[in-house]
């Protein structure tokens, strides 16, 4: 069904890529992804938290690549700068901040082999959608794109999230030690930045930038990645909040979930 950009086969997988996100939504009625805090208890495969990162993200940018660098336009400006803007995104979350992270002795297998398989669809269904739109199908990124309010505030919204989501990565990693002790506990109460406001900033951050992403490509390939974003990370971050309430009786209670002051 050609409804979108013309293309049968683009415009197909796009409406089944939204149907997945149905699919995420409905799954997040029956708990959440099983890695990190709620990991523990999932059966199945379970990997070290760093290597189970790095292998779901991997799809995002080597489809990417691929995809772009066969598309006509991958030689034309605005194209080129959304390729450098991929690259810095998921050079940060598919490999800096996975390696960065401090694995507590508690954690060392809580990345469920499920999270990397159905992850494994949404990352490389997004590099594609983006890939194919921006260097094949998109015919309003011309150099005047730059200019063009939807670019501007697209990616002002774009960085405001990149820079929450990379700080507040930050800050939970500086909980741990280097090499984080046995005895330490695995868990503490985050301080500071983003964490003033919501427990969960860093997906807030996340969220941000992919509708960043969406306004400044004005597409449905970011509107896509949004709504797997959201799907995935709204019921994650109230879960999140919960759980940070139960485990400290001191924890703030002026903090919210994931909006300030909101929700
Ligand atoms: P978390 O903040 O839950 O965990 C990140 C790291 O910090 C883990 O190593 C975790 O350890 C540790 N950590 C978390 N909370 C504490 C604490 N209170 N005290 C000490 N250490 C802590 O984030 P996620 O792992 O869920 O996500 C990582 C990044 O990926 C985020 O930036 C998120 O926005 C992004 N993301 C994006 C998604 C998307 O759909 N685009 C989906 C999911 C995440 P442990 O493993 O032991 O819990």
């Amino acid at each position: 069904m050609a409804w979108y950009t013309g293309d049968v086969f683009y415009d197909t997988a796009l409406l089944a890529g939204f149907a997945y996100v149905l699919m995420i939504v409905l799954a997040s009625k029956f708990g959440q992804a099983a890695y990190g805090r709620f990991g523990g208890r999932a059966p199945g495969v379970k990997f070290e938290p760093r290597l189970g990162w790095i292998l779901m993200e991997l799809p995002a940018p080597l489809v990417f690549l691929i995809v772009f660098f066969q598309g006509q336009n991958s030689d034309q400006l605005v194209p080129m700068i959304f390729l450098g803007i991929w690259i810095i995104h998921y050079s940060n979350r598919g490999f800096i901040n996975p390696l960065l992270m401090r694995v507590h002795t508690g954690s060392k297998a809580s990345f469920n082999i499920s999270v990397v398989i159905f992850g494994w669809i949404a990352t490389a269904a997004h590099g594609f959608f983006s890939a194919d739109f921006i260097a094949n199908h998109a015919k309003h990124l011309t150099p005047e794109w730059l200019t063009d309010p939807r670019f501007i505030v697209g990616i002002i919204i774009y960085a405001i999230g990149f820079m929450l989501n990379v700080h507040s990565d930050a800050v939970v990693r500086n909980l741990r030690s280097k090499v984080p002790n046995p005895d330490e506990p695995r868990y503490k109460v985050p301080y500071g930045g983003g964490y003033r406001f919501v427990s969960s900033p860093s997906y807030l951050g996340e969220m941000l930038s992919w509708l960043g992403f969406a306004i400044f490509t004005w597409s449905l390939a970011g509107v896509f990645i949004l709504l797997v974003t959201m799907a995935n990370l709204v019921p994650r971050a109230l879960a999140t909040h919960r759980w940070y309430q139960k485990q400290f009786e001191d924890y703030p209670q002026n903090r919210k979930a994931l909006v300030p002051y909101l929700i």
